[in-house]
């Protein structure tokens, strides 16, 4: 039997617009209005001024923000409003 294998992340990243709903939350099981974007890079896998960006509700923004905070990749936290200006 296998173990069922939690796709990391990073390497799997949720799609960040949901089309034709209101955003929701990048945080896996998450399905949470997201109201932040956190803009982040990997150098390994994008070239400097690419961003990539995950979604995340008031609760899983802390969250997010370390997991990518810790890995140096964050480059940016912005109010959703503010994205889409
Ligand atoms: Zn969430």
């Amino acid at each position: 039997m296998t173990t069922p294998q939690q796709p990391h992340p990073l390497l799997a990243p949720p799609g960040a617009d949901s089309p034709g709903g209101a955003p929701i939350c990048s945080a896996k099981g998450c399905r949470e209005t997201a109201v932040w974007v956190l803009a982040w890079n990997n150098p390994k896998l994008h070239t400097p001024d690419r961003r990539k960006t995950w979604l995340a509700c008031e609760e899983h923004r802390e969250h997010l923000s370390q997991f990518l905070g810790v890995r140096g990749f964050l480059k940016d936290v912005v109010p959703l409003s503010d994205w889409e200006g």
